[in-house]
């Protein structure tokens, strides 16, 4: 036992070695031994320990031991938890005296008395100091004193250690986001240097991270072709400037265009840069995000591609009804009967495609708004159908001969008979427009007792292998000169894969270049 006129300077000396341990951020294992060493000798016990708690599921769990062995641990938890159970119950004093006092006797023969006093911080009860002496003495303000000074420097190292956890987690987290994002993401400091880049930057510039960091922006991002200002121009005149009341940066600064990539290849991009001012109201860093925007750059393509095709399409049916009927209807005219015909003829048709092409139009927004196609069941003969068809549509050519050819047992489907009728004219049709040079076009089609394959062959221009996937997409037309030269928008297909689609079916393509196609659709019976 120390002599009393020591008490203070060791116990001083002792709270001076623990807070150095916790300013010199030594691991909480050692602060927290050091603290049981010095409660354990300055209240003359035998064995400490201290319990944290689990804010999770509320229990505590020894955490740090002076005295005992580790097998002893597993029991001392559990009475440990039992006793803080009693404590919350608010039950009495002399009770809860015994309950520590049996907990003592359980670790060892000797241990008759159990000091315990709460690790608290900022009213938070994060665990409990418990000295452990062999002889019963009471227990003194004083004693309460010292083991409180030492439970409050525990406190501290205790919720150091748990903040310091807390911000390592948000930092992986944070560290995970970024270098995850499927966007690019750059982290600048105020003078523009690189700082961080992510996973999706190093993919969409070429540029890996161990490269980029340290160079400045201009070295890294690099513009083929670039539609505004830059970050640096945009920096020199001032920006960012504006800074809301929140302290949120709301400021942020768009750049877009073709990037020129470290291995010369170019990569059209949007960057947002987003500013990040200190407490102070300083620039601090710059935050891109680089989005690819190569799709949306497609798509605008697509767009522009379509309102010219689909206008030059409207034109063509428009522009001969009014030639045929305003020659028709001249006052110093008179025509015989037959160019009378011919012409309303012509002015049918026409107004036939316009019909049709509008309806395509129409059907294929439909598609795009409601994602799919609706159906009005009934039972449908592919067969009649294909047979009607071929009937109606040979009127327009001369030069193809048509072969129909299903076996006689061919059975009916449940599906639309208008869409379904829709694919099989479109696909006759195609076979007419692109096999200029005549030959034979064959439908067909066969059943299993799942399934019915229904076929139509030409003997025209083909598709090139490459070009196969795409002749189904929205507006497609392979870049040839029948394509230049024969009337179409490129939604046909794309029309018919969503139809067979909504069947619960599929659509095919085989073809070989100047020798011909054939294209298929197989769909359930039921
Ligand atoms: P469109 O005929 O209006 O251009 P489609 O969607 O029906 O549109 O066809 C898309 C493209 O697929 C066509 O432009 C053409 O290049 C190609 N294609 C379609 N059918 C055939 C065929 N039978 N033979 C060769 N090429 C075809």
């Amino acid at each position: 036992m120390l002599s009393l006129p020591d008490f203070p300077v060791r116990q001083r000396d002792f709270l001076l070695e623990i807070s150095r341990a916790i300013t010199a951020q030594l691991d909480l294992s050692e602060v927290l031994r050091r603290v049981l060493e010095a409660s354990v000798i300055m209240i003359a016990g035998r064995v400490g320990v201290v319990a944290l708690h689990d804010p999770k599921d509320g229990s505590f769990r020894v955490r740090a031991y002076k005295g005992i062995q580790r097998e002893q641990v597993a029991a001392l938890n559990e009475k440990l938890n039992a006793f803080i159970k009693t404590v919350s119950t608010g039950i009495e004093r002399r009770h809860l005296d015994q309950q520590l006092k049996d907990m003592a006797a359980s670790l060892n023969d000797d241990l008759v008395q159990a000091v315990a006093m709460p690790l608290v911080f900022a009213e938070n009860p994060l665990g409990l100091l418990i000295v452990f002496r062999s002889y019963e003495a009471s227990v003194t303000p004083n004693d309460m004193q010292i083991l409180q000074s030492f439970a409050d420097q525990a406190a501290i190292a205790v919720n150091n250690a748990q903040m310091f956890q807390r911000i390592k987690q948000d930092q992986q987290r944070q560290a995970a986001i970024l270098q995850h994002s499927a966007d690019g993401v750059i982290i600048l400091d105020a003078d523009l240097e690189i700082l961080q880049v992510n996973q999706a930057f190093e993919q969409m510039t070429g540029w890996s991270t161990e490269n980029a960091v340290g160079q400045s922006l201009e070295d890294v991002i690099v513009w083929k072709q670039l539609e505004s200002l830059d970050l640096q121009d945009a920096v020199a005149q001032g920006w960012p400037t504006r800074r809301d009341q929140t302290g949120a940066q709301s400021d942020t600064f768009y750049v877009e265009g073709d990037l020129l990539r470290q291995d010369g290849l170019t990569l059209s991009v949007g960057i947002t840069y987003a500013p990040l001012f200190s407490q102070e109201g300083k620039l601090t860093n710059i935050i891109g995000n680089l989005r690819d925007i190569t799709n949306f750059r497609r798509a605008q393509e697509m767009q522009n591609v379509f309102i010219s095709t689909v206008s030059h399409e409207l034109r063509t049916p428009v522009a001969l009804i009014k030639g045929y009927a305003s020659t028709l209807m001249r006052p110093d005219a008179q025509w015989n009967k037959e160019v009378i015909l011919n012409s309303l003829q012509v002015i049918e048709e026409e107004s036939d495609r316009l019909t049709s092409l509008i309806d395509d139009l129409l059907t294929a927004s439909r598609i795009q708004a409601e994602r799919g196609v609706q159906l009005q069941l009934s039972d449908v003969s592919l067969d009649h159908m294909a047979a009607n068809a071929v009937e109606r549509l040979q009127l327009q050519t001369d030069k193809h001969r048509f072969t129909v050819s299903f076996p006689s047992d061919f059975p009916s489907v449940q599906g639309d008979a208008k869409l379904l009728r829709q694919v099989i004219e479109n696909l006759i049709t195609n076979a007419i427009k692109y096999s200029p040079q005549g030959g034979t076009i064959t439908v067909g089609g066969r059943a299993t007792d799942e399934d019915v394959t229904f076929f139509v062959r030409d003997e025209g221009v083909g598709i090139p292998e490459r070009e196969l996937s795409r002749v189904f997409s929205r507006f497609y037309r392979v870049d040839n000169k029948w394509a230049a030269t024969t009337k179409g928008t490129g939604l046909g297909l794309y029309l018919a894969k969503a139809i067979i689609e909504a069947h619960g079916g599929t659509i095919n393509v085989k073809s070989q270049v100047n020798q011909g196609s054939t294209f298929f659709f197989t769909i359930p019976r039921d």
